[in-house]
């Protein structure tokens, strides 16, 4: 048996055959065209106008957030610039295969160099490259193959296209060997609840007929896996079946302590699944996802209509969203266009707000409008909140603009180190673990090279999230998680023992953490934190928590 590791999204388990996706075109070779440049430019327009409307088509058959990705890359290639660079090369004597490859190309580079989420978008042209160029050649477009029996999909990267329209009754899992948690692939799996692994490295030793387990919750693939492993993965399959087929109850611990699960979501479509798997509100909404493609502010209007769609959805429920978190991985052009050589530490969230105040005074005015149409309760939190004197100036603010209730992310160690008064100063806090640990840790989010210790179960993390939750407990105000690490089951449990009130996650991990939280009474959970809390390491506090929760489960199983 051999391991193979990378970043897995969700939590589930899959086994099953490999079947790989084919490799990428032969780069074509660069040799002058027998035919002329007008007529070269005629194929490669008529190509670019089919591949676009053929990605436009994929989009609105996928629906969902699929939709935005394949139309942003169908205008992709009908980008008047890229086609500019086409028709230069041309002009110079190339073949149009040869002139779309060596176009996209430097467009793709640029992206890279940029890194977060625009150096992720680099795989998207890649495909629309990818494509095109298969058209001219008359050859059929990559994609992921149909062997007529359910597999698991092995690919380099996945396209936006390919993700999307997965056949969910043929794909058990699947596994790229590039890929960070922010790509795509990695959106799209999870909004779809496939079982799939990023960034695994060593896939590329897997081949065409391989059994292996997808390992999801442990980010492990298991390459030629033994009789045994293959039958404790299936069991695990067979138990979260099980556990995403419960009724669906609201979130609670053993003891009947509540703990709301709330929903994590970038815009009000996703509103009807959460719903459906039981979410019990919203508790993080991304609104910069609304607008990532925008060039300039949304107006009032077009805010209050989206918001307006959500709260609709969750009439009677808690809503809590987020006003812009622009900069790092999620540029907004028209709140921080100036290049910063640390995006993560420089001009983003409430500062970037502050720096264009009137964007923020819109946005809260928009969901005022909105909230006073609807039946939702409104609560509105700032991100990347580092003072005190910050959150004063949120709170004011917002409640100036009509906000009801208005609260802070902790997504910093001094936000997390001053959480009496922060607290003080508004009305709830929400921990964002995904930027506590990549502050706490100084490690990048959205770099590979460092996800060993992007890990929030490390003792440090925790630390900070149990003052938070002290601080909360003493000025009797809620605090939430709504990072990642809400979406580990046993993690969640440690969470709710570290003072968390509720807990906020992708809709398709809420049945884990249900079945998970409903294990352990409030002392329980307070052991499990004490464990972590003492532990050396991130992988030691996980091992703490697992020996605690094992004796639990296992003393009251035998009833001693
Ligand atoms: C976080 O940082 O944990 C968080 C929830 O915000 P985002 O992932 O959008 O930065
Ligand atoms: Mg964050």
């Amino acid at each position: 048996m051999m391991e193979i590791t990378g970043t897995g999204i969700g939590q589930g388990v899959a086994v099953g055959q490999v079947v790989r996706m084919a490799e990428r075109l032969p780069e074509p070779v660069d040799r002058p065209s027998h035919l002329d440049p007008e007529r070269e430019t005629e194929r490669a327009k008529a190509s670019l106008s089919v591949v676009a409307a053929e990605l436009a088509r994929r989009g609105s058959q996928a629906g969902g957030a699929a939709k935005d990705v394949l139309e942003a890359q169908a205008m992709m290639a009908e980008d008047p610039s890229l086609l500019d660079e086409v028709v230069t090369r041309l002009q110079a004597g190339k073949t149009a295969e040869r002139a779309v490859f060596e176009a996209f190309g430097s467009y793709r580079d640029l992206l890279a160099g940029m890194g977060g989420y625009m150096g992720e978008r680099a795989a998207d042209l890649d495909d629309i490259s990818q494509r095109v160029i298969a058209h001219l050649l008359k050859l059929p477009a990559p994609g992921v193959p149909d062997p007529g029996h359910p597999f698991i999909l092995v690919a380099r990267d996945l396209a936006p296209a390919d993700t999307a329209t997965l056949d969910l009754d043929q794909v058990q899992g699947l596994v790229t060997i590039d890929g960070g948690p922010t790509s795509h692939t990695a959106i799209l799996a999870r909004e779809k609840s496939i079982v799939a692994i990023v960034g695994a490295t060593d896939a590329a030793s897997l081949a065409d007929g391989d059994t292996i387990v997808v390992d999801a919750e442990r980010g492990i693939v298991l390459a030629d896996p033994s009789a045994e492993e293959i039958a404790s993965a299936k069991s695990r399959i067979a138990e979260r079946a099980v556990r995403s087929s419960a009724p669906i109850v609201p979130g609670a611990l053993a003891d009947g302590t509540a703990v709301p699960l709330l929903a994590n979501l970038g815009s009000a479509d996703g509103a009807a699944e959460a719903l459906r798997l039981g979410a019990e509100g919203v508790g993080l909404f991304r609104t910069e996802f609304l607008f990532l493609d925008e060039d300039t502010a949304p107006s009032i209007t077009d805010q209050q209509a989206q918001y307006t769609r959500l709260l609709t959805a969750f009439a009677g429920k808690k809503v809590v969203v987020r006003v812009l978190d622009a900069g790092a991985d999620k540029p907004l052009s028209f709140l921080n266009d100036a290049h910063e050589e640390n995006p993560a530490l420089g001009l983003r969230g409430i500062r970037a707000l502050r720096h264009s105040e009137a964007i923020l005074r819109e946005q809260l005015t928009a969901l005022a409008a909105a909230d006073a149409a609807t039946d939702a309760e409104l609560w509105v939190m700032a991100p990347m909140i580092a003072t005190v004197e910050e959150t004063r100036y949120f709170t004011g603010l917002a409640r100036e603009l009509g906000i009801r209730v208005a609260g802070v992310m902790v997504e910093t160690p001094s936000a997390a180190l001053v959480a009496d008064r922060v607290l003080a100063a508004c009305d709830f806090a929400s921990i964002g673990t995904n930027d506590l640990t990549q502050y706490t840790m100084a490690a990048d989010r959205l770099l590979g090279t460092v996800a060993n210790l992007q890990n929030p179960w490390h003792p440090a993390v925790l630390r900070l999230i149990a003052d938070v939750g002290a601080a909360g407990a003493e000025v009797g105000k809620p605090v939430g998680i709504c990072g990642e690490a809400a979406a580990d089951p046993l993690l969640a449990v440690v969470l709710v023992g570290l003072g968390a009130t509720s807990l906020s996650m992708s809709p398709s991990a809420l049945a884990d953490v249900r079945a998970s939280l409903a294990r352990y009474s409030l002392s329980d959970a307070n052991a499990l934190a004490r464990a972590a809390l003492a532990a050396e390491g991130a992988a030691e506090a996980r091992a703490a928590a697992v020996a605690v929760a094992t004796e639990i489960t296992s003393t009251r199983d035998t009833g001693s």
